[in-house]
């Protein structure tokens, strides 16, 4: 199985200024492909008899030139303009199926990178060897045993990091979970999940905390004059603050949904439209805080290195209206109203609780359908439905 490790590195001065320059060879690779590609696919409607671009063609084609018309190419690793002409092959792959859209020029200053190819570096304990520049030191050793198969060096804020991906050989990496049994997690924009133990994970609501000093930063970033220092120096205080506030929550998506599949066995959850639930406005930035899509692909994950599994209910379901206990389903229920009382059979609802609740009950049943052979349960007959061709788009869209 494929997983990636991430590991900040500590380069020295000349180092950085390499990754820099790597970064921007990539980046002007990418952008000159994409360009090239845009004009030949041009010449080729204009004359058929012309191919049609494609990514290895453009990295010969680069490679023929790029002694005579770029030779500052040749000072960092050849990967850098290479693996970036591989990754707008991919970004084409994913336009033609439906998946994304256009590819777009990359700009100075986003998302920095360059990748290498499994056989341009090494690792060594805390060190990895790049090409042309030799070793730089990592904070940590990589964690992973298994065939490495590339890394990317990235610039977050403004440090250097180096994902690694390793092929681990094997699907379980982590110890079975404790407790085999089921659970439900019903995500919510008040608390990040509620167990249908009743335990809850608040979630710190990170980025709502920092929001005041991210506009603050901000504004002092549109105040300084295009192009000074000053600029610079403001807009470095900004991508950090926006780097502090994606670690605060990337921690605590991380602790609960390793402390869940840690102890259970099955997870039931709620296939949520994230996309269309972001496009309520009042209630965006409250769900995009919370990182519901990040958060359901960890506990897959985690799951599925413990042996475990997600099974994940239809989003129709109404789990929130449905009474846990008698399973009477109610008619009417406002998101305001965080406590309900059935009147079939007098009980009285924590609302997230009996929605995780309902959650397990599902994800139990289709589990016993499944191992049953019938495959007739409720929860499996409501997952086969055929959904609508744009549910569907969206509902991977928002997860991938
Ligand atoms: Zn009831």
């Amino acid at each position: 199985m494929l997983t990636a490790h991430q590991i900040r590195l500590d380069p020295n001065n000349v180092q950085a200024t390499y990754f820099a320059r790597a970064a921007g060879t990539a980046r002007f690779a990418y952008n000159w492909a994409l360009e090239e590609w845009g004009r030949q696919y041009q010449a080729h409607l204009a004359n058929p008899n012309l191919p049609k671009p494609n990514e290895a063609a453009l990295r010969r084609q680069l490679n023929a030139i790029k002694r005579a018309e770029f030779p500052w190419m040749l000072e960092v690793t050849k990967c850098a303009a290479q693996e970036a002409i591989r990754q707008l092959g991919t970004a084409f792959k994913n336009f033609f199926a439906k998946r994304t859209g256009y590819p777009t020029f990359h700009r100075k200053g986003v998302n920095d990178r360059f990748t290498l190819s499994n056989d341009q570096f090494e690792v060594q304990d805390k060190h990895i060897r790049i090409p042309k520049l030799g070793w730089v030191r990592m904070r940590e050793c990589l964690r992973y045993k298994g065939r490495v198969v590339s890394a990317c060096i990235c610039r977050i804020a403004d440090h250097w990091y180096a994902s690694i991906t390793v092929d681990t050989l094997e699907e379980r990496l982590l110890p079975p979970s404790e407790n085999q049994g089921a659970v439900g997690v019903d995500l919510g924009v008040s608390n990040l999940a509620t167990l249908s133990t009743g335990e809850v994970f608040t979630g710190s609501k990170a980025l709502r905390c920092a929001q005041k000093q991210l506009r603050r930063l901000a504004k002092a970033v549109s105040r300084k004059e295009k192009g000074s220092h000053n600029r610079h120096k403001a807009k470095r205080k900004l991508a950090r603050q926006h780097a502090r506030v994606r670690n605060i929550r990337s921690n605590e998506l991380h602790q609960a949904s390793t402390s869940i599949t840690r102890r259970f066995h099955t997870i039931g959850i709620e296939d949520l439209n994230v996309k269309g639930m972001l496009g309520n406005r009042c209630l965006s930035r409250a769900i995009a805080d919370m990182g519901f899509g990040e958060f359901r692909r960890q506990l897959e994950y985690k799951a599925k290195w413990r042996g475990g599994h997600v099974v994940v209910v239809d989003r129709w379901y109404p789990s929130s209206k449905t009474c846990s206990c008698c399973g009477v389903k109610i008619e009417t229920l406002t998101l305001a109203q965080r406590h309900w009382t059935c009147q079939a059979c007098g009980t009285t609802h924590d609302r997230d609780v009996n929605a995780a609740i309902n959650l397990r009950n599902m994800a139990v049943s289709s589990t016993v359908s499944a191992c049953g052979g019938e495959g007739a349960g409720p929860a499996r007959e409501r997952r086969v439905k055929p959904a609508p061709v744009k549910q569907e788009f969206n509902s991977k869209a928002s997860f991938e």
